[in-house]
């Protein structure tokens, strides 16, 4: 192959190392960013079930009050109805209605002490609770902001780089391309390897010091003993 063909491959390999690299950085970007939106959604998803708690709590405690005012109204009403009653055996059937109802009442007022008790502690916990998750739901929500300006740059970056490959491609004769997609397969991202410090910078074996002299005296671009590559020392 001509020098200055393999000099155009050179470059499009160099673009095709800048887009591997770009969209490592690129899944990079996007798994921390999704990362940091499913820490949001369980920061929120903690906030949701403090609120649910919460209305579950005073639910309870607003039902709790009702029954206690009816059974204040049943006992008050039976208290009317034993100044009216004549008979010994309804009086003391009223007796015990009314013992009953004072029964019940007391129990629901130990449920509702017991109650708004357990309201005030889970208060306090949430007034403590409610500040860190909103502090972390912001900074969550910066980084995300920040990691989707990151994720636009590198897009366009990408984008760029992409166009400019196409742009490269033209200057290139088919046979190279194929020359130079097809090594691709075999060799990966690295078909011409600069020689450094005498090794082959694509598979890593050092080159017979006859060649690397040639390398070096002539700036001439050879192959690899080892992997077959194309292999430099300056261009
Ligand atoms: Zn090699």
């Amino acid at each position: 192959m001509r020098r200055e063909e393999i000099l155009r491959l050179l470059k499009i390999q160099e673009i095709d190392q800048e887009i591997e690299r770009l969209e490592r950085h690129l899944r990079k970007v996007r798994e921390e960013r999704e990362r940091r939106e499913r820490e949001l959604a369980g920061v929120c998803e903690e906030e949701t079930s403090l609120e649910r708690k919460e209305a579950e709590l005073t639910g309870k405690l607003r039902s709790l009050r009702e029954k206690l005012s009816e059974e204040e109204d049943l006992l008050e009403k039976t208290e009317r109805r034993m100044l009216a009653v004549r008979k010994d055996h309804e009086y003391r059937a009223l007796l015990r209605e009314k013992a009953k109802h004072e029964d019940t009442i007391l129990k629901l007022f130990y449920d509702i002490e017991d109650l708004e008790r357990k309201i005030s502690e889970f208060r306090e916990e949430a007034e403590r609770r409610y500040p860190l998750l909103k502090r972390k739901a912001e900074e969550l929500r910066e980084e995300i902001e920040e990691l989707i300006d990151e994720e636009n740059t590198v897009i366009n970056r990408l984008k760029n780089t992409k166009e400019d490959r196409e742009k490269l491609i033209e200057s290139i004769d088919e046979a190279s391309l194929r020359f130079y997609n097809e090594a691709k397969g075999r060799f990966g991202t690295t078909i011409i390897a600069k020689i450094e410090e005498g090794v082959c910078t694509g598979c890593g074996m050092k080159i017979p010091d006859v060649l690397f002299s040639k390398l070096v005296r002539e700036n001439s671009i050879e192959r690899c003993p080892s992997c077959g590559r194309y292999i430099y020392y300056r261009l």
